[in-house]
């Protein structure tokens, strides 16, 4: 097990895939939403989707495809753990 906790990049289904796909160069209009739904049918297929979004959180990373969810939606799910945390 690698000490740095990414022991599931060995497992990922991107794991010979260019990385290029995760990480969009248009950021916006039908060819980023081409490029987001492809990265994301490889996660869908990924048996270790949970790791990679958590590391993704957990690292604050702020651009591409994590665990099948964009940057976007990483920041709103960080948004609403946050507001459930502070919340009465
Ligand atoms: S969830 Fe997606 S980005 Fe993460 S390791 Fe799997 S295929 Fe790669």
């Amino acid at each position: 097990m690698r000490a740095d906790g990414t022991w599931w990049r060995l497992a990922a289904a991107c794991r010979y895939i260019d990385p290029d796909l995760f990480f969009p160069i248009p950021t916006s209009g039908r060819a980023l939403d081409q490029q987001v739904t492809r990265a994301k049918a490889v996660c869908g297929a990924c048996p270790v989707t949970r790791d990679c979004l958590a590391f993704a959180l957990r690292t604050h990373q702020m651009h591409g495809v994590w665990g099948g969810k964009t940057a976007d939606e990483r920041y709103l799910m960080l948004r609403m753990d946050l507001a459930v945390k502070t919340s009465g």
